[in-house]
C-alpha cells in the first residue's frame, strides 16, 4: 500500500510525533502522493477565531481524476463498486474502475447538458442504487457541488436543505425499495418543490419503473438524457479550497448544520484515514453499510476507498430483509474482508435469533469498524465474537460531520484496542480534553470536553452560507480550540472514550454522569435491548435520571425488573447513578441515521411536549407519540 501507512505501533508513534512537530512538512509529504494539476502554493493557513482555514491553496486538481483516472492504468480492470440490490434474488452489479470511469463522464455529460456548471449547488435525493455513487461524482467531475439529502426524508425537510443552499438542480429517482416497502421518491420530490424556487431541472433515474409525474421543460429522464451524451468528460480544474460538498449535519442536537467541505483537504485526509485505520491492502473487498446521505457514506462508502483504489460495496437494502442474516449472507457472498456499520444495527440483530449469525461462514472477514455513537460493551462484545470470531480488530470510529473524516479511533491491529473505546487519535489529530473554564486537563484518568487544538486537512470550512453559525457552533466555546460538542474520558493509558454530547450530560447533586455510561449498565441486563436516559429537574439532587427502555421479553412482573435494572446500575456505577424513573417503550426516537434524539426525549421527562424542536430527521415520529402517552 501506501508509503504512509503505518503498520506497528512504533510507526504509528513515529508517525504521530512527526504530525505533531511538522504538520505541513506530515501533510505535504502525503498530499504528494495525489494527482494535482498544480502543486500547492501555501500548506497551511489557518486561524480558529475566524475561523480562516486553508490547506494546499493554490494547489490545482479534481477528486475524481484521483479516484477514477489515476487508477485506470494500473487497476483499469480492477473491481470499484460491487451494488447488492435489496431482494436477494435481484442480479447484483458490478463495475471496473474503467467503468464506472466511463459512467461519471457519462452522467457528468448529462448534467451539463441539462446547464449544470460549476460552482452551482446540486441536490442529490436518491436511494442507494449505483447511480447516487456515480451522480455524486459526477458532480465532483463538473466542480458542481453536492448536497447529498437522505432518500428518507420528508418533503419539508429536503425543500429547507434545498432553499439553504440554493440548490438549481435535483437529482433523484422514481421510487426506491427499502425492505418490503417501495416508497414513491420522486413524488416527494415533487411536493418539496413547490417551495424551491431555485430548482430549474430534474433529472429522474429509473429504479421501479413507475410511472411518475414530469413536469414539462423541469424534469427529465436519465436513461433519454444519456442516449446523446457523449463517454468522455475531461474533469473541470478545481482550486484546492473550491467547495466539494454541502452535508447537512444528522440534527440530533438541533436545527442541522450544512457543513461544507473542501477539495484538497478532504481528499487527503480521506484516503489517509481510510487506508490506515482499516489497514486497507490491494485484496480487500470493504463494506460500508452506511447510507450516501451521512458523512460515513460520502467518506468511507465513496471517497475513501475509491481513492485508495478499493473494491467498495453499496447495498440498497436493509440488514433485516428478508431476514436478520443480510448483512451476513452478503458478507459470505462477496467474500467482504471489512466491515464498517453502526452500533444500532448491531442491537438490532443482536436482539434477534444468534442463529441468524451463527449460520454463516464469515471466513473472509479481518477487520470491522463501528461508527456513529458509542458503542456499549454488549454490543462491542458480540460483534466482536460473533461476527469477528475473536479474530477480526474491532475499529471503534469517533468522529463526526464536521470532521470530515475519523479522527479517533483504533488502527486495525496497530494500536490498542479496548471495548467502547475509540481510543487514540490518528496522526495529524490533536485532541484535547477541556474544563469548563476551557483550560486543558493534561492528566491521564480524567474526563472533560472534547476540543481540537490544531486543524486537520478535511476539518469543516464553513456553514453554508452562514459563516458566524460555524463561528459560534465550534470556535466560540473555548478561544482558540475546535470544540466538538462531545464529552470524553481519558483512561490511564491514554485511551480515549467518548461519552456522549455535553448537552447530554447529566448532574445528580453535582456528580456528572455521560448517558452512555448509565445507559452501558443498563444494557447490561439480559432483558435490555436498548436504552436511553436523560435528565430531568429533581428538586433535590438538582437533576434526575429517567430512563426508556427496549426489552427483548418482558418478564411477569415490571416491577422486579425495574427493581433489577436498578440493581445492575448500582452495581456497574453506583447508588447515585440509580434510575428514578423508568419508561418502558416499544422504540426510541431516532434520526435516521440511527441516533437517539435525546432532546425529544428530555422534553418528556421534563414535561412539556408542547415544542419538541426539529423533528424532520426523525426516522418513526409514531414512536414519539406512543413514548408521550405513556410518561411517567
Ligand atoms: P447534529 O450535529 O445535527 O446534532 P450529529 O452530531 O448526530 O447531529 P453527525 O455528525 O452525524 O451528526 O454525528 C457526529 C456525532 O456522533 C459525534 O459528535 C458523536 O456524538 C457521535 N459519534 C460518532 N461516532 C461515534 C463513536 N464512535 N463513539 C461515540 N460517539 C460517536
Ligand atoms: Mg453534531
Amino acid at each position: 500500500m501506501t508509503n504512509y501507512q503505518v503498520k506497528t505501533y512504533e510507526e504509528y508513534e513515529e508517525a504521530y510525533k512527526r504530525s505533531v512537530e511538522d504538520p505541513e512538512g506530515f501533510w505535504s509529504d502525503i498530499a504528494d502522493t495525489f494527482t494535482w494539476r498544480k502543486k500547492w502554493d501555501k500548506t497551511l493557513e489557518w486561524n480558529f477565531d475566524e475561523p480562516n482555514i486553508k490547506w494546499f491553496q493554490g494547489g490545482k486538481l479534481n477528486i475524481t481524476e484521483n479516484c477514477l483516472d489515476r487508477h485506470l492504468k494500473t487497476r483499469g480492470n480492477k473491481l470499484a463498486l460491487i451494488w447488492e440490490p435489496n431482494d436477494p434474488k435481484e442480479r447484483f452489479v458490478r463495475y471496473t474502475y474503467r467503468e464506472l470511469h466511463e459512467k461519471v463522464c457519462q452522467f457528468a455529460n448529462v448534467l451539463k447538458k441539462n446547464g449544470a456548471k460549476k460552482g452551482d449547488r446540486i441536490c442529490i435525493y436518491m436511494p442507494m442504487i449505483p447511480e447516487l455513487a456515480i451522480a455524486v461524482l459526477a458532480c465532483a467531475r463538473i466542480g458542481a457541488i453536492h448536497s447529498v439529502v437522505f432518500a428518507g426524508f420528508s418533503a419539508v425537510a429536503m425543500a429547507d436543505r434545498i432553499n439553504d443552499a440554493q440548490c438549481s438542480m435535483v437529482l433523484t429517482s422514481d421510487g426506491l425499495n427499502r425492505g418490503t416497502k417501495q416508497i414513491p421518491v420522486k413524488r416527494v420530490v415533487d411536493e418539496a418543490l413547490e417551495s424551491c424556487a431555485s430548482v430549474e431541472k430534474v433529472i429522474v433515474v429509473e429504479r421501479l419503473g413507475w410511472a411518475v409525474n414530469m413536469v414539462e421543460g423541469r424534469d427529465v429522464w436519465f436513461h433519454d438524457e444519456v442516449q446523446t451524451v457523449s463517454k468522455e468528460c475531461p474533469a473541470e480544474e478545481m482550486d484546492a479550497e473550491d467547495m466539494l460538498f454541502i452535508l447537512y449535519t444528522s440534527g440530533s442536537t438541533g436545527k442541522p448544520k450544512g457543513v461544507v467541505h473542501t477539495c484538497g483537504g478532504y481528499m487527503v485526509y480521506a484516503q489517509y484515514s481510510f487506508t490506515n485505520v482499516f489497514q486497507y491492502q490491494e485484496s480487500d473487498v470493504y463494506w460500508c453499510t452506511a447510507d450516501i446521505g451521512w458523512i460515513t457514506g460520502h467518506t468511507y462508502l465513496l471517497y475513501g476507498p475509491l481513492l485508495s483504489g478499493a473494491t467498495t460495496l453499496m447495498f440498497e437494502g436493509v440488514p433485516t430483509y428478508p431476514d436478520n442474516g443480510r448483512f451476513w449472507q452478503v458478507v459470505d457472498k462477496f467474500g467482504v474482508t471489512i466491515f464498517y456499520t453502526a452500533p444500532t444495527a448491531i442491537r438490532a440483530l443482536m436482539a434477534g435469533d444468534i442463529d441468524d449469525v451463527l449460520s454463516y461462514s464469515l471466513d473472509s472477514l479481518k477487520v470491522l469498524g463501528s461508527v456513529g455513537e458509542p458503542i456499549n460493551e454488549e454490543a462491542w462484545h458480540w460483534y466482536h465474537t460473533h461476527v469477528g470470531k475473536e479474530r477480526c480488530p474491532v475499529v471503534d470510529t469517533w468522529w463526526q460531520t464536521e470532521t470530515g473524516g475519523i479522527m479517533i479511533s483504533t488502527i486495525a491491529g496497530v494500536t490498542p484496542m479496548k471495548p467502547s473505546h475509540a481510543a487514540l487519535p490518528l496522526p495529524g489529530i490533536q485532541p484535547i480534553l477541556v474544563d469548563s473554564e476551557g483550560n486543558e486537563i493534561t492528566e491521564n484518568g480524567v474526563e472533560g470536553y472534547l476540543c481540537m487544538k490544531f486543524p486537520w486537512p478535511s476539518i469543516i470550512r464553513t456553514t453554508y452560507g452562514d459563516h458566524e453559525r460555524a463561528r459560534l457552533s465550534y470556535f466560540s466555546t473555548y478561544k482558540g480550540l475546535y470544540f466538538t460538542g462531545d464529552g470524553a474520558k481519558r483512561d490511564e493509558n491514554g485511551l480515549y472514550r467518548i461519552i456522549g454530547r455535553v448537552d447530554d450530560v447529566i448532574n445528580v447533586s453535582g456528580h456528572r454522569f455521560g448517558t452512555a455510561e448509565i445507559e452501558e449498565a443498563i444494557n447490561h441486563n439480559e432483558h435490555v435491548v436498548e436504552s436511553a436516559v436523560v435528565g430531568y429537574p429533581h428538586d433535590v439532587k438538582g437533576q434526575g435520571i429517567y430512563a426508556f427502555v427496549i426489552l427483548r421479553d418482558r418478564p411477569e412482573r415490571d416491577e422486579y425488573l425495574r427493581a433489577e435494572i436498578i440493581e445492575t446500575v448500582v452495581e456497574k456505577i453506583g447508588k447515585i447513578a440509580k434510575p428514578d424513573k423508568i419508561q418502558i417503550v416499544s422504540g426510541l426516537p431516532k434520526t435516521r441515521s440511527g441516533k437517539i434524539m435525546r432532546r425529544i426525549l428530555r422534553k418528556v421527562a421534563e414535561g412539556d411536549t408542547s415544542n419538541l424542536g426539529d423533528t424532520s430527521t426523525l426516522l418513526d415520529p409514531e414512536v414519539v407519540e406512543e413514548i408521550k402517552a405513556g410518561a411517567l
